[in-house]
């Protein structure tokens, strides 16, 4: 027998309306603010990732899923944010169109050690503002993905924000960190050793409890941030304010990847233990130019879907209540219905019936465990009156109609 691949999952049928609802929320909800969806390839050159996320990522050094094909590296996309910045310039949308905004629906994949509900193929819901770099757009960024979680029936998250910086401040915000921890380098868990020297700013979200402390006394504020990067901070917190927006500045808050400027920000939730983030974004102005296009910052996030659905409230409906059930007694019966069946999905009417062919009481208990709210009986009876039995599941009630008047009846449900 085969199994799944660890770190994968099957989403059952019995699932799969919870995530056709983030979806359709997600899809109606973007266009509100003029994001556009945009469809990329899962596989890309595996040097878009390296490039932009930065060697040192641990995305980059440890979980990327490369297929080597003759003289190609190729990597399953662990992220999008990369696939739409090289689409952006590979499609000359920086020329035809300048500002752009996308949002997109996919897996991503990591080749980690699938532990703690971390999956090797995820599923992220995000957009990518592209071509402007004023605050505003952060906030308007910030704020969407808050609308967002509050539709998905989200509540209880915590916004938390902070600012890399420019390039420049980034080295600074560097410099400050090694002379702050210096002394305690022997003391940081074996990852952050190695984190010391390249990719510093990681090192303070470490989960690692010794790190944790040694992090939690550091005093980084925002010295590192120059006149230009404190006024868009701070304008971004003022619109995040007159939107009525939570949110928390954290300047322990970086993200891992290198591509990040200014402002950065991460959205967590309680319900979801030592790995309670359900998304992240921020600003990437240099990322453009860094893969070959013209000079546009840019600013997005990414919800982690299976995240999501872990700490959305809303209990799902299933399609089955609104399912008509048909229930043919004897061979003839069983011809009749499929062309009942027929008419009534013209009408768009979801309907299904036994192809058990059960007794009248095994397909009533089937229809009563889907869930269905009608089951319509042909009989003996009906076949000779050219009627059906439409029985109501929930109040028991029936009652016996003609073919027009029943698809009458079940059009208003
Ligand atoms: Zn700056
Ligand atoms: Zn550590």
């Amino acid at each position: 027998m085969f199994k799944r691949i660890t770190g994968t999952k099957d989403i059952l049928p019995g699932e799969v309306s919870a995530w056709q609802r983030i979806e359709e929320i997600a899809r109606n909800t973007f266009p509100l603010y003029n994001y556009k969806e945009i469809r990329l390839p899962l596989i890309e050159e595996a040097a878009l990732f390296n490039r932009s996320l930065g060697e040192e990522a641990e995305v980059v050094k440890k979980q990327m899923f490369l297929i080597q094909r003759d003289h190609d590296t190729l990597a399953l996309r662990p992220e999008a944010t990369a696939s739409v910045v090289r689409s952006y310039i590979e499609n000359s949308l920086d020329k035809v169109q300048g500002f752009a905004k996308f949002y997109y629906i996919g897996a991503m994949f990591r080749a980690e050690r699938p532990q703690r509900g971390r999956l090797r193929q995820f599923h992220h819901i995000g957009c990518e503002a592209i071509g402007s770099a004023q605050p505003q757009l952060d906030a308007e960024i910030i704020s969407l993905a808050d609308k967002l979680l509050k539709n998905f029936s989200v509540s209880g998250h915590r916004i938390r924000i902070n600012s890399l910086g420019c390039p420049d401040d980034k080295k600074k915000l560097t410099q400050i960190l090694k002379k702050s921890l210096g002394d305690n380098t022997s003391k940081l868990c074996q990852d952050c050793q190695e984190r010391f020297q390249g990719n510093i700013l990681r090192i303070l979200d470490c989960k690692n409890e010794s790190c944790k402390e040694i992090v939690a006394k550091l005093d980084i504020g925002q010295k590192h941030l120059c006149g230009a990067c404190i006024g868009h901070f701070r304008q971004v917190t003022t619109v995040l304010d007159m939107l009525g927006v939570e949110y928390i500045v954290d300047d322990h808050l970086v993200r891992g990847l290198d591509y990040y400027t200014r402002t950065v920000f991460e959205i967590s939730h309680p319900g979801l233990g030592a790995q309670d983030a359900i998304g992240a974004g921020g600003r990437y102005d240099n990322l453009v130019k860094q893969l070959g296009g013209s000079d546009q910052p840019a600013v997005g996030f990414a919800f982690g879907v299976e995240r999501v659905l872990l700490v959305s409230a809303d209990k799902v409906q299933g399609v089955s209540d609104k399912l008509v059930y048909i229930i043919p007694l004897g061979e003839e019966a069983r011809q009749e219905s499929m062309i009942l069946l027929n008419e009534l999905r013209q009408q768009g009417i979801c309907a299904d019936t036994d192809y058990l062919g059960k007794s009248l009481k095994g397909a009533m208990r089937q229809a009563d465990s889907m869930g269905v709210k009608y089951a319509v009986i042909i009989g003996d009876n009906e076949l000779k009156n050219k009627t059906v039995m439409l029985k109501n599941m929930k109040s028991g009630e029936q009652k016996e109609l003609g073919r027009t008047a029943l698809v009458k009846e079940l059009s208003g449900n």
